[in-house]
């Protein structure tokens, strides 16, 4: 592609209303353009890197004996109303409003089921896995950081269709390595978190991110054995905590006059903050259940919502406190409760001796506590959230707290697809049976945002050449001169003979420096420069732009260098 016969945009001003570097960078090298909130245009030079992720995704697919689809963007409204997923969409679904029964679909299981019901007979045509790379819908309520969050994005949805759980294990463990060769093929620095399965339902599922400023997902990251965990489910090896000074203790009552807050305590009475511990109560589905944390940290919900088994609860209110406790939020205890309730701890104050909590009296607190002697504890449970510098669950290296792009999602998802659609098949014993379902999506806009956020310096984007949109850009710069034209053009009809993408440098009235900078910005991994200087000699010059060195080449050995070359992979 030569820029003078092109549509290359590139803007050296910042858009105002670029959000994160890859967003920043995509509009000012021209990959994108916004044409509503969250509604973008691929122009070519995007498209081809686009292009380029998506063939990625589809050679690896093909391997694991996936079979491509193309399926409609328009679904029947009753199909995701067979699963609940109108609902459970609620205003994410978009619906259309002068053809009332279709929607845009979000995703595809409903589809998948819809044509496994009709194509699926017997335990001998399983098992199947379909996929597609397709435009999908989702309403988003405020779309932002550029490509990452659109209203409209490609993805490749895959599903699994199996006889047995075994066998969706199989495809399962299929497709998760077929994730991993797409994201280290396109140079992606990932790793994989296990997640909570959401609106999806089913049994098990794992989120493949990437760390970048940009995402929207804290995780917690050990650098040293590779453990992630989203901050919701994170772990770290507990530090329990001891403060017992003598094998029987009992309780002391203390006058705390206006102490309110752990912190209040821990210095009214110089004492560790972790010596005291705080008391949460939530109503569990109408009954109170009492939460105890170890100084100041905080329940997490998510890990309590798991400890419970159930999603309904809430912080009591005020007067629900003064009702079970006797007292107010900042001197609520485990012991003389007026409402007998559930205990539950945090596994730090396993076995903890010598502990302060709250009296159940206004003003009061009580030294010397023993959680599992005179404290009764019904459950222990990890229900805090981990910190920055905490050990790592598995190695005992301190966890870091990132920010995270997720970049792509696989589920286990059991039946609730094929039961709701009736999508079955006859087994080994002649008995009718609901087809085993799993799903496994990755963003393709992702992919690229993701990696420009990876893959950047201040001058530009740096891509590699699994996705670059051209391996090499030839720079001419000075178009008015006939040695650097002809050789320039030579070069670039050599390049192209011998099927290598190359893009020409070839406006007539843009300064040699104005090249330079467009050509860092669109980041192409080689560049080589037709100078009038060097051509004198013979010569060129080639740069590899992710390091930035420049190597002095004849002319003539340019191709086969290029060919050979595996430097700016
Ligand atoms: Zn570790």
């Amino acid at each position: 592609m030569r820029f003078t016969e092109s549509f290359i945009p590139t803007q050296r001003e910042i858009p105002v209303e670029a959000e994160n570097i890859s967003h920043q960078l995509m509009l000012r090298a021209g990959m994108v353009q916004q044409i509503a909130a969250g509604v973008y245009a691929w122009l070519p030079l995007g498209y081809r890197a686009h292009r380029n992720a998506q063939q990625i995704i589809r050679e690896e697919m093909n391997d694991v004996g996936a079979q491509e689809f193309h399926l409609p963007a328009l679904s029947p409204a009753e199909i995701w109303e067979a699963t609940g997923r109108v609902a459970a969409f609620g205003d994410t679904l978009f619906h259309i409003k002068n053809r009332p029964g279709l929607v845009l679909a979000p995703t595809h299981e409903e589809v998948i089921a819809f044509i496994a019901r009709a194509h699926v007979r017997s335990y001998k045509e399983l098992p199947q896995t379909w996929y597609q790379i397709q435009t999908k819908f989702r309403n988003e309520p405020r779309p932002k950081s550029g490509v990452l969050r659109g209203r409209q994005f490609t993805m490749k949805d895959a599903y699994s269709l199996d006889a047995s759980p075994e066998g969706l294990d199989a495809s399962y463990a299929k497709q998760e390595q077929a994730y991993r060769n797409i994201y280290t093929r396109c140079g992606l620095n990932f790793f994989i978190v296990g997640a909570a399965s959401g609106a999806m339902g089913g049994s098990k599922s794992q989120e493949f991110m990437v760390e970048s400023v940009a995402g929207e997902d804290n995780v917690a990251v050990c650098d040293n054995c590779g453990y992630a965990a989203n901050v919701e489910a994170a772990q770290s090896q507990t530090q329990r905590v001891n403060f017992a000074t003598s094998a029987n203790e009992s309780p002391e009552e203390i006058f705390t006059p206006n102490i309110k807050t752990i912190d209040q305590l821990a210095q009214y009475l110089k004492v560790p903050a972790e010596q005291c511990a705080k008391s949460r109560v939530y109503v569990v589905e109408g009954a109170p259940v009492l939460v105890l944390m170890c100084g100041n940290d905080e329940v997490n919900e998510m890990k309590l919502q798991s400890a419970l088994g159930t999603g309904t609860f809430r912080a009591a209110t005020d007067e629900e406190l003064a009702k079970f406790t006797g007292a107010d939020a900042g001197s609520i205890g485990p012991l003389h409760l007026k409402t007998t309730m559930r205990v539950i701890a945090d596994r730090r104050l396993e076995g903890a001796g010598g502990m302060i909590s709250g009296a159940n009296k206004n003003d009061f607190h009580l030294m010397r506590l023993v959680f599992g002697g005179n404290v009764k504890v019904d459950a222990y449970a990890d229900l805090r959230s981990v910190a920055a510098g905490e050990p790592c669950v598995n190695c005992g290296s301190p966890l870091r707290i990132a920010r995270a792009i997720e970049i792509g999602h696989i589920f286990k998802l059991g039946t609730k697809y094929s039961d709701a659609l009736g999508a079955r098949f006859l087994d080994a014993d002649g008995a009718e049976k609901p087809i085993i379902m799993g799903s496994y999506g990755i963003g393709v806009e992702r992919i690229l945002a993701s990696y420009i956020e990876q893959n950047n310096d201040e001058k530009g984007i740096i891509w590699n050449r699994a996705l670059a949109p051209f391996l090499v850009e030839i720079l001419a710069l000075n178009m008015s001169s006939e040695l650097v034209r002809t050789t320039a053009m030579k070069l670039y009809d050599d390049f192209h003979a011998n099927d290598i993408e190359v893009l020409l440098d070839d406006r007539p009235d843009v300064s040699a420096g104005v090249k330079f900078n467009d050509a860092d910005l669109l980041g192409m991994p080689l560049q080589i420069i037709c100078g009038e200087k060097n051509l004198k000699n013979g010569n060129v010059e080639l740069k590899i732009r992710r390091t930035g060195e420049r190597i002095v080449l004849p002319i003539d050995n340019v191709l086969t260098h290029v060919q050979k070359s595996t430097t700016a992979a």
